[in-house]
């Protein structure tokens, strides 16, 4: 294969990413770091797929992941999503750094199990941009993981600063008529308190990580 094909499949692959994520509604800055094209071409790219740019999420990416936690729905949807990503090999084994993360390739596979996921609940509540930033924090940082419930080994979202709540929401009794609400996600003070303690080897909490 030539060199000039290279790169012509390459440029393909990155315009169908683009496109892909244009579709799910992502932000240009978003879409930049994935694609590596520039601002300017996906404005092109928006406009040639007839999307305005008002229809698309504007302002700063989210950052928090204590949104995973909000509602019970939002705890299942969220672990679902982190399943998919982890089945598709959207993510990594171990850790790793967060610029070797973006790559295209990484993308397409992103964007596959985003879709799975759009496909698996009628009204799927987790934007694209919450979906980026959830394999993003599992795969290049150590605030969250994905884990088995306790109880029944279905695949839940561990928040690895608050390991008290390593149970998926059904087997808690969180669905509707629960009786205490797993919504509050912990403050960053108590997340480093249960962190110092785990590396202490202090927790005697039972953690099962994926
Ligand atoms: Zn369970």
């Amino acid at each position: 294969m030539r060199i000039t094909d290279d790169r012509y499949l390459r440029d393909l692959r990155r315009l169908d990413l683009a496109r892909r994520l244009i579709d799910h509604g992502a932000r240009t800055k978003t879409i930049a770091i994935w694609t590596q094209l520039s601002s300017y071409r996906i404005r092109q790219l928006c406009r040639t797929y007839g999307c305005s740019v008002d229809s698309r999420q504007s302002g700063v990416p989210p950052r928090s992941t204590a949104y995973f936690w909000r509602t019970p729905q939002m705890q299942i949807e969220a672990a679902s999503l982190a399943g998919i990503c982890k089945v598709l090999g959207v993510l990594p084994r171990t850790r790793m750094a967060a610029r070797d993360f973006t790559l295209p390739a990484r993308g397409e596979r992103l964007c596959q199990a985003y879709e799975a996921y759009v496909d698996s609940f009628e009204k799927p509540k987790i934007s694209i941009e919450y979906a980026v930033l959830l394999a993003a924090a599992l795969a290049t940082t150590d605030d969250i993981s994905i884990g088995k419930c306790v109880s029944c080994g279905g695949v839940v979202l561990v928040d690895l600063g608050d390991v008290v709540d390593n149970c998926c929401v059904y087997c808690a009794g969180r669905m509707p008529g629960y009786a205490r609400s797993p919504l509050a996600a912990p403050s960053t003070r108590r997340r480093r308190a249960n962190r110092r303690t785990r590396a202490a080897g202090q927790s005697g909490k039972q953690v099962v990580l994926l």
